[in-house]
């Protein structure tokens, strides 16, 4: 897969590579992409990403690589019946592979259409270029996620440079620094056209006069119009040239006037150009056409043709109002502008006006414009990152950082993104893991198959508010978590169902039967307090000792009647047929994993992250004004009342060679002969299509990393005084589930921490619209 050219690094500049990523194709030259990107393939190792083609299905995904003007074109090759997320993940990987392969260390990303995010949106690069050439989400068969893409690419991007005037002003407020850059014209190229005397062969038999047009032949055109003018003027022949493209080719309008001579090369198009009468830019004014500037305007031009067009608005604005196109409506309008065009003897003046009004749009001078804002804004970040060289190691940034925040699972990334995006703070991210995502990290493993490194989360809220905030961040994937338990020899839904009983009873009992069944059994001690009472109280000794004892035991190193009832009040009993683990209102997964989540929670230029730093190392060094903690609160305080109790496990995961092992993401394993809790099969929590499939094993453990705070009086007693303690220290706030001992799950983690960032905003007098604040309202439990 390498490709032979001058080696990145070696050319120097502020990047080196660029890499673009396109709904286009390449072969369809004569698009603003292909003459910019062969200009700048000149200095920089140009790499143009396609969209993918579905070739016949058993293809391994591949990437197609060519070369084209010095421009690499790279074209992934997919399954034919890969899903949509699967062919997000094909491409990420691909591309990994390419950078990777080509040592592609300090790209430039350049986006053609913000859908291409959804497998890039991990690269670093020395900036990100947004270049929108039209509104996509208008056009047919636009993905309904483009606006929430779009988003999120000019969340990311440095520039944004729009294609027309209309485009710039419809998004001028949604990016600090957007440039309006309407498209150029290779006037040498087409001028050419008013000097051709040799007919290409298709269209030397097409009597005069003659009317063309070309480019893609799609919804943008008005059909109708077309054909109502070859029904007007039948003595005069339309010729169009282009692709027809997501409309259906039997809707076009085939009159003997009318000649479909399919797309052509840009260096064959002065040629056909040469023989129009006229050019005609027969425009649908619709959503489509609504904010396109287009290209052929100034090549027609340059061609020396007369043109007709729709009343598009930015050739109105550029074109129309200086004469230099005429302007119609209708099929009746068309054929009235070009017939005053062809019964009038040529304006001596006329192709004056024209030079003269195409002398300032080259694509050198373009070019030239676009590189000079990108290099202001490389240079602008390379400036905050080149640090010169300091005689400490950890030596500090002018001012500091406003926090430093340790722990970049849930509570620590929450805040380091409000505070940095919501009120301007400049936030130091440390973990002494090398990864961010705290427990929720998750990664491809050796097999390629995408793992929870601590263990299977399965994100579930009936927050309507945190969903919001994360959906930010994330796209997601529908998925409501079903566990079976091995119990008796049999597998049978836990929470204890109606299945359950009937199952393991050997029963065929109604809701009302269960009812009664449970009634008999239940045992229901004077109070709850307990993890035993409560499931006593619910379903009686038997089923307590086949699916909790064992489990929790097991879990927890002490019996039921020492844990909180918190903690198995957690899974609750149903008599009807409900197998979901969880009744929340929302329940899905984060589509492309977590730690994807994160990173796109911390790309922000506030936000700087250093990994495998225990923050000690370096609290004395940089200077902050106030610390977030989320780590073990007993261990901030070098366990001066002695150590709290956490509940550690080890995980064996195992790569099987078959495609599935279980038939649901997690089995329990209550029995205690057997060593482990659960088993848990990735690819049903992701939905990754692999030929192989991973699975892990979880044995608790006392020691080892702190993943569960555990609920008794005499732990929540001891962290009562850690948490005494904590609230005397100025400047340092603990949040998160290890900082506040509490046995959290993530939505409650990141519901704590949004609450935490309000309180500091009213602090600092920063409170923001609820519209825009997530935190508002959310108490922390
Ligand atoms: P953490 O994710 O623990 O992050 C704290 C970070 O601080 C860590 O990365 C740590 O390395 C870092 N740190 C600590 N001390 C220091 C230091 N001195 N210097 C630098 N860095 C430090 N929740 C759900 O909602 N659904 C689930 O299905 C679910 N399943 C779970 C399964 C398991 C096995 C476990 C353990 C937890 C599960 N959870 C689940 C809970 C979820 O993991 C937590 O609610 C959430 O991750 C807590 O986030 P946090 O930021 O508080 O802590
Ligand atoms: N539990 C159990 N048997 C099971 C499932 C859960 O005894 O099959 C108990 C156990 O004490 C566990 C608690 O219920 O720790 C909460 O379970 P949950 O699945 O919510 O725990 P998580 O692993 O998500 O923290």
């Amino acid at each position: 897969m390498n490709v032979q050219m001058s080696p990145p690094g070696e050319c120097a500049g502020i990047c080196d590579a660029i890499i673009c990523f396109s709904h286009l194709r390449w072969n369809f030259v004569f698009q603003r992409p292909h003459h910019l990107l062969t200009r700048l393939a000149r200095s920089f190792p140009v790499f143009f990403f396609e969209e993918p083609v579905h070739p016949a299905e058993g293809e391994t995904p591949r990437l197609d690589i060519s070369q084209h003007d010095g421009v690499t074109v790279i074209v992934p090759r997919l399954p034919a019946s890969i899903s949509t997320g699967g062919a997000g993940d094909a491409q990420r990987v691909l591309l990994d592979c390419f950078i990777a392969e080509q040592g592609i260390l300090r790209p430039l990303l350049w986006y053609y259409t913000p859908m291409s995010l959804g497998f890039s949106d991990h690269l670093g690069a020395v900036a990100t270029i947004y270049d929108c050439m039209d509104e996509l989400s208008c056009f047919m068969g636009a993905s309904p996620m483009l606006p929430q893409m779009e988003q999120r690419l000019l969340a990311r991007a440095d520039v944004l440079f729009t294609g027309g005037h209309s485009l710039y002003q419809a998004k001028r407020g949604l990016h600090a620094n957007v440039h309006a850059v309407p498209s150029s014209v290779d006037v040498a190229h087409f001028r050419a056209a008013r000097d051709i005397v040799e007919e290409p062969a298709d269209q030397a038999a097409i009597p005069h006069p003659r009317l063309g047009f070309y480019g893609v032949i799609d919804e943008r055109l008005d059909i109708a119009l077309l054909g109502e003018l070859s029904l007007l003027r039948p003595d005069w022949q339309i010729v169009l040239i282009g692709p027809v493209a997501k409309i259906d080719p039997a809707r076009l309008p085939r009159q003997p006037n009318i000649h479909y001579l399919g797309p052509k090369s840009y260096d064959e198009l002065p040629g056909y150009v040469a023989g129009w009468d006229v050019a005609i830019m027969p425009f649908a004014l619709n959503e489509a056409t609504r904010y396109i500037s287009p290209t052929k305007t100034p090549e027609f031009l340059a061609a020396g043709r007369p043109v007709v067009s729709s009343a598009i608005v930015d050739v109105v604005e550029d074109y129309g109002k200086r004469g230099l196109v005429a302007i119609a409506e209708g099929a009746a309008g068309f054929a009235e502008e070009i017939g005053k065009i062809l019964g009038r003897v040529e304006r001596e003046d006329w192709l004056g006006e024209v030079d003269a009004a195409l002398a300032d749009l080259s694509w050198d001078v373009t070019c030239e414009r676009m590189m000079a804002q990108i290099e202001k804004v490389a240079q602008a970040r390379e400036g905050a990152i080149a640090v010169p060289p300091r005689p400490r190691r950890w030596a500090p940034l002018p001012r500091g950082f406003d926090y430093l925040i340790v722990g970049a699972g849930f509570a620590g990334a929450v805040l380091a993104e409000r505070l940095a995006v919501g009120s301007g703070k400049r936030v130091l991210l440390i973990d002494r893991r090398p990864h961010i995502g705290g427990n929720a990290y998750d990664a491809y493993d050796d097999a390629g198959i995408l793992v929870h490194r601590y263990g299977p989360h399965i994100f579930h809220t009936n927050s309507e508010r945190i969903f919001n905030y994360l959906s930010r961040f994330t796209a997601w994937r529908p998925y409501e978590h079903r566990v079976l338990a091995y119990v008796d020899g049999h597998m049978v839904p836990i929470p204890i169902n109606l299945t359950t009983i009937n199952e393991l009873y050997g029963l065929d009992l109604t809701p009302e039967g269960m009812e009664a069944f449970l009634a008999e059994r239940s045992e229901p001690p004077e109070t709850i307090r307990t993890s035993r009472d409560v499931v006593l109280a619910a379903v009686g000794s038997d089923l307590y000792q086949k699916f909790f004892e064992g489990y929790t035991r097991k879990q927890w190193g002490v019996d039921p009647s020492m844990l909180d009832k918190s903690v198995t009040a957690r899974i609750p009993t149903r008599t009807n047929t409900d197998d979901r683990y969880f009744g929340d209102q929302f329940q899905a997964m984060p589509r492309h994993g977590y730690t994807r989540m994160f990173e796109n929670m911390l790309d922000h230029r506030n936000i700087k992250v250093m990994l495998n730093t225990d923050y000690r190392e370096v609290v004395e060094e940089i200077p902050h004004d106030r610390m977030i903690y989320t780590g073990p609160i007993d261990e901030f305080f070098n366990y001066r009342f002695g150590p709290l109790p956490y509940r550690s496990l080890q995980f064996r995961h195992v790569t099987l060679d078959r495609p599935s092992f279980q038939p649901r993401a997690v089995i329990n394993y209550p029995s205690p002969k057997v060593p482990y809790t659960r088993i848990t099969e990735y690819k049903h929590l992701t939905g990754q299509c692999h030929e192989k499939t991973s699975i892990s094993f979880e044995f608790p453990c006392a020691e080892g990393d702190p993943y569960y705070p555990i609920p008794t009086p005499a732990n929540a007693a001891l962290y009562k005084r850690y948490q005494v303690l904590a609230n005397t220290v100025p400047g340092v706030w603990f949040v998160g589930r290890l900082a506040t001992y509490r046995y959290y799950n993530m939505d409650q983690v990141v519901g704590q921490a949004l609450a935490l960032y309000q309180q500091l905003s009213k602090m600092d007098g920063l409170i923001e619209s609820s519209e825009n604040d997530p935190s508002e309202n959310l108490a922390a439990n």
